[in-house]
């Protein structure tokens, strides 16, 4: 089978997309929203790695399709720049799975213009409902942590209801992600649509913008910059952070699993406060960097850390990667990306161990 695909709205990036004629039984068609995003881009390489064909629609308000050019060789992946609160295009093939990633993650990011943010959790989210419930298509929400806001229950388990101020700076991201859980449920139990919900907690990983304004992003590139670590509030408050391949292989098993009913937090249960984080990423980076301290935006929650027993019952899933080890491959990616050398290496250990 030959799929080409006609431009509309902002294009398409990379080389026409064919099919063979006769499809290995276990390829899939894949759409990732979101796909050229710092999750999404390790998604669809790690799809096309399985051998399926991606498409990877994105409208690029924070991702960037420099993120997947190293996958435009394989012949299995599309880029196409679109925006998910308009209806999906119908130029794009019938899909087996859809994982809808597309929102901005970062706090600078989703705040500085709120109310597309809860659009896309929105009108976005319906859109991509209508288009899975029209090709069988099996869904997968990136849900978040932040459903449990400032969470009053620690762990997290997928149990607690939460604790989110609803017009406070952080509501456009936690209440537009509930409401998209909600939206995706009841739709789900209308249409008979298979859904499946993944509550990420904190990931990090090679991809992150440097200019991405989450703590590990603006933690490395300060101290390998040798500017001031920027700590907030007195820097007790913790989160638990999962390094980014295995946070994918989560949500692949996820995906694959049969009869998955209700939401499952993914996430590194090795929980830090921040100001801990901040001294280690120092010593990672052998910088001589201050650690400073600023005030604490407001809403910002004050613990967490996911409960992971659900998705080992249901997936035998569980983070592999060190804290350390994923912390060094980071460094190492913002060093390259914005041309640093270290003072000495990192002595990048192989992933998994300590
Ligand atoms: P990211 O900002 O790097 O990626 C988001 C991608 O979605 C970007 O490429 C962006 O351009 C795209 N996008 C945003 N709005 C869109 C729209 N309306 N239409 C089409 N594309 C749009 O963030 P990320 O860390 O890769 O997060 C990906 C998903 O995972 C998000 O849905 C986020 O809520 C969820 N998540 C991430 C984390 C994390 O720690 N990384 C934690 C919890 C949940
Ligand atoms: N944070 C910080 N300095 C920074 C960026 C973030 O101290 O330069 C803190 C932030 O206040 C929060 C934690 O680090 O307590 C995680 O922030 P991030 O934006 O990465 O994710 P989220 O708050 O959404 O978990």
């Amino acid at each position: 089978m030959d799929m080409r695909y006609t431009t509309f709205r902002g294009g398409i990036v990379g080389a026409e997309l064919r099919l063979p004629d006769r499809p290995s039984r276990l390829r899939k068609r894949i759409l990732v929203t979101g796909g050229a995003g710092f999750l999404g881009s390790h998604l669809c390489e790690r799809l096309i790695g399985d051998d399926h064909v991606v498409v990877a629609l994105d409208s690029f308000q924070t991702g960037v399709p420099d993120n997947l050019a190293h996958l435009a060789d394989s012949g299995r992946l599309k880029v196409v720049q679109h925006d998910i609160v308009e209806p999906l295009p119908d130029t794009l093939p019938r899909f087996d799975e859809i994982y809808n990633l597309a929102c901005p993650a970062s706090p600078v990011h989703y705040q500085s213009d709120p109310v597309k943010t809860l659009s896309t959790c929105s009108t976005g989210v319906l859109n991509v409902l209508k288009r899975a419930e029209r090709d069988g298509a099996r869904l997968l929400q990136a849900s978040t942590s932040e459903v449990y806001g400032d969470p009053e229950i620690h762990p997290q388990h997928e149990t607690y209801w939460g604790n989110v101020n609803p017009i406070g700076p952080r509501a456009c991201y936690d209440e537009g992600k509930r409401f998209a859980e909600a939206l995706m449920t009841d739709y789900a139990r209308s249409t008979g649509i298979e859904l499946r919900i993944a509550r990420i907690f904190n990931t990090y990983g090679p991809r992150m913008r440097p200019d991405d304004g989450r703590v590990v992003s603006n933690f490395a590139v300060q101290a390998l910059r040798g500017d001031d670590i920027t700590v907030y509030g007195d820097g007790s408050q913790t989160r638990s952070f999962c390094f980014v391949g295995d946070l994918v292989d989560g949500l692949v098993g996820l995906m694959e699993a049969s009869e998955i009913d209700r939401p499952v937090n993914l996430g590194n249960p090795d929980e830090i406060a921040v100001s801990t984080l901040a001294s280690r990423i120092v010593q990672l980076a052998n910088s001589t960097s201050r650690i400073v301290y600023r005030p604490l935006p407001t809403d910002d929650p004050r613990q967490r850390r996911p409960d992971i027993g659900l998705a080992r019952m249901l997936l035998g899933w569980e983070p592999r990667v060190d804290r350390d080890a994923g912390l060094r491959v980071t460094i190492d990616y913002f060093a390259r990306r914005i041309g640093r050398v270290q003072r000495a290496p990192t002595l990048l250990a192989p992933l998994g161990q300590a």
